[in-house]
């Protein structure tokens, strides 16, 4: 048998890794000092200046494709320098507060050469905010039946009416994606994707307030004019497309979640090695041992589950399932992890001048955004019924 040296990281892989921590620990984390508590970027100029240095450092949009301007790491590596750019305060929805670049939504990658230039290298270029419109009043977790937003056809372009719900950033993108039914006979083949450009009349994105950290909108669609040229694939595709599309998305979610749980855990770890009650420090506690063992078990299962499905997915086989695997546990992970530490924390641990309060209600979002953990269960459970598992 040929000797197994085991799953692991290339050299180059490990260098990355290694300047990505230091580039956290150098730029990153000492200009977060002093932020406003739940920001998502720096303030312009310094936004600027930490984006051009680790565009220096070959740093810039590591996981998109190198045609496009990207550093075209593979699934794996992508999820390997997510968990590094997470551990900061806005981890979760900006990894590194977006220095290292913006990506677009994976659908624009199904578009024509034409588009790709336009939307894709654009967007991976300049960094530009981008948003992505599914879910409605109606529905999120279903939407091949929720989708009531139409369009009809109208000579070279499409009239689009209806609405969206909770969709982020839809306010500040330059553009986005807007899935409507374009034919009401169809079902899930009745939906096509469009895409749709800041200030385009009878589009009108609306603050709607939710816990979380980052602005979501509910959109009006009134009339709105879209020519056929703003389509992405065919007439009919568009649900199918990003739901294929979508599903690669689930192991850098789940590196995010990983890099917040490894943050939180080494701040506990300090914590506890200087917090005395009772006559004695929390770290010789077994209570709280307890708690951080528990946690880095389940972190580092959590890891392992997601780098399983990102090495099914770059040796090219089918990584649906592991994808969904990957999302529910690492969603859970999270939410134990942050709820242990604010524990360890006591107050503090809700105290606004610490991360955990903010990973606590973005970490309540995890286990519904890209699915709900029982859409989950169920994609993993019909896998292992039909005998996809094995
Ligand atoms: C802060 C925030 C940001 C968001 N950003 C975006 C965005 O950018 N773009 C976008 O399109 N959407 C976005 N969403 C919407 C999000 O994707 C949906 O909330 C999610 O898909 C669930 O849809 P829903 O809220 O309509 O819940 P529903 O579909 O009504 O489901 C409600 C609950 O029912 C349960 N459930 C659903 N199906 C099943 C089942 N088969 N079996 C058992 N239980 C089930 C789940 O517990 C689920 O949470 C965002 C939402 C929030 C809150």
């Amino acid at each position: 048998m040929e000797n197994f040296e085991g799953f692991g990281m290339s050299d180059e892989l490990k260098m990355i890794q290694a300047t990505i921590r230091k580039f956290m620990q150098e730029e990153v984390l000492p200009n977060e000092i002093g932020l406003e508590h739940d920001s998502t970027e720096f303030p312009e100029d310094i936004q600027q200046e930490i984006s051009k240095k680790a565009r220096d450092a070959g740093l810039w949009c590591l996981g998109a494709p190198e045609e496009y301007g990207g550093g075209g790491l593979n699934e794996f590596g992508f999820c390997v320098v997510t968990e590094e750019m997470a551990q900061c305060r806005a981890g979760l929805y900006h990894p590194g507060y977006d220095v290292f670049g913006r990506y677009p939504p994976n659908i624009i990658y199904a578009g024509n050469e034409e588009q790709l230039q336009k939307y894709a290298v654009t967007t991976i270029r300049d960094g530009l905010k981008t948003f992505f419109a599914v879910t409605e009043p109606s529905g999120g977790s279903d939407p091949a039946r929720a989708i009531q937003t139409k369009g009809r056809r109208d000579g070279d372009n499409w009239v689009l009416n209806g609405s969206k719900i909770f969709c982020t950033g839809a306010g500040e993108a330059e553009w986005g994606v807007v899935f409507v039914r374009t034919n009401p006979d169809k079902g899930r083949q009745g939906i096509s994707c469009f895409i749709i450009e800041k200030n385009t009349p009878g589009f009108t994105p609306h603050v709607f307030e939710v816990m979380r950290s980052t602005t979501a909108y509910e959109i009006a669609i009134e009339d709105c004019v879209v020519p056929q040229s703003q389509m992405l694939g065919k007439e009919g595709e568009g649900l199918d497309l990003t739901l294929r599309l979508l599903t690669k998305n689930r192991f850098h979610y789940s590196a995010a979640n990983i890099g917040v749980c490894v943050a939180a855990l080494s701040q506990a770890a300090e914590h506890v090695k200087q917090r005395e009650t009772f006559g004695k420090l929390l770290s010789e506690r077994q209570a709280i041992q307890w708690m951080l063992a528990d946690s880095e078990v389940e972190v580092r299962a959590a890891r392992w589950l997601t780098w399983e499905g990102c090495w099914k997915h770059d040796r090219g086989e089918d990584y649906r399932i592991e994808a969904s695997i990957c999302k529910l546990y690492s969603g859970d992970v999270l939410w134990n992890v942050i709820d242990r530490c604010v524990q360890m924390f006591g107050g503090y641990g809700l105290a606004k001048e610490y991360p955990f309060e903010r990973w606590l209600r973005e970490a309540r979002f995890r286990r519904i955004g890209e699915g709900p953990s029982e859409v989950h269960r169920m994609v993993i459970s019909r896998g292992l019924i039909k005998g996809y598992i094995n």
